[in-house]
């Protein structure tokens, strides 16, 4: 197709799976229009240009941009929160028990910072054991929960992701000032007031 014969450009969105694509239309006049197919992040919508890297989910194919929320890795493949969560389970709820625990908090604790609902927490927490993501150690009142080598994994696996914005990011915030405010009190206990 010569440059010279198209007389008008036109961008249009392109289709989800697709990255982009050029059509020639005829209008009933005789004269050329070019379509450009615009890609665009299935997963938020973001402009794909070329500057930018373009991640495919393994699964559906979805078109993804490089935020941590669009496109997570896993095992060395990209994928779509949707598709990953099918192969890798891990609620929000879940992954702020898991962080909780790891950064060793009582599981008290992590339920006051978590503030929801005690039935939801508890079978959130249930099902971390389930799938043996965490586990109860000790006896009666000397037993505690630790997060084990799968529960890690699916934490890491989603910590960019989860806490990029929203209530995990302000909840890993909360986390960090707590810990914080109790390592200065134990300071303070130790050696009396330092301020
Ligand atoms: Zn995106
Ligand atoms: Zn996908």
């Amino acid at each position: 197709m010569e440059e010279n014969t198209i007389l008008e450009e036109r961008e249009l969105p392109e289709k989800q799976g697709i990255l982009s694509s050029k059509r020639y239309a005829t209008t009933t006049n005789g004269s050329v229009i070019r379509e450009t197919g615009i890609a665009f992040c299935d997963g938020c919508g973001y402009r794909l240009d070329s500057n930018r890297a373009t991640i495919i989910c393994c699964v559906c194919r979805k078109k993804l941009c490089t935020s941590p929320s669009c496109s997570i890795d896993y095992a060395g493949r990209h994928y779509c929160e949707d598709d990953l969560q099918r192969i890798l389970p891990l609620e929000r709820l879940q992954f702020k028990i898991i962080h909780g625990l790891s950064c060793n908090l009582g599981l008290t604790e992590v339920r006051d910072l978590v503030r929801c609902q005690k039935e939801d927490f508890n079978s959130a927490l249930k099902e971390l054991v389930a799938r043996k993501f965490v586990e109860k150690t000790g006896l009666s009142l000397f037993s505690r929960y630790e997060v084990l080598d799968r529960g890690i994994l699916a934490w890491k696996t989603y910590y960019k992701a989860f806490t990029e914005n929203g209530d995990v990011a302000y909840f890993v915030e909360e986390v960090n000032n707590h810990v914080k405010e109790k390592d200065r009190n134990a300071v303070e206990r130790c050696y009396g007031d330092i301020s």
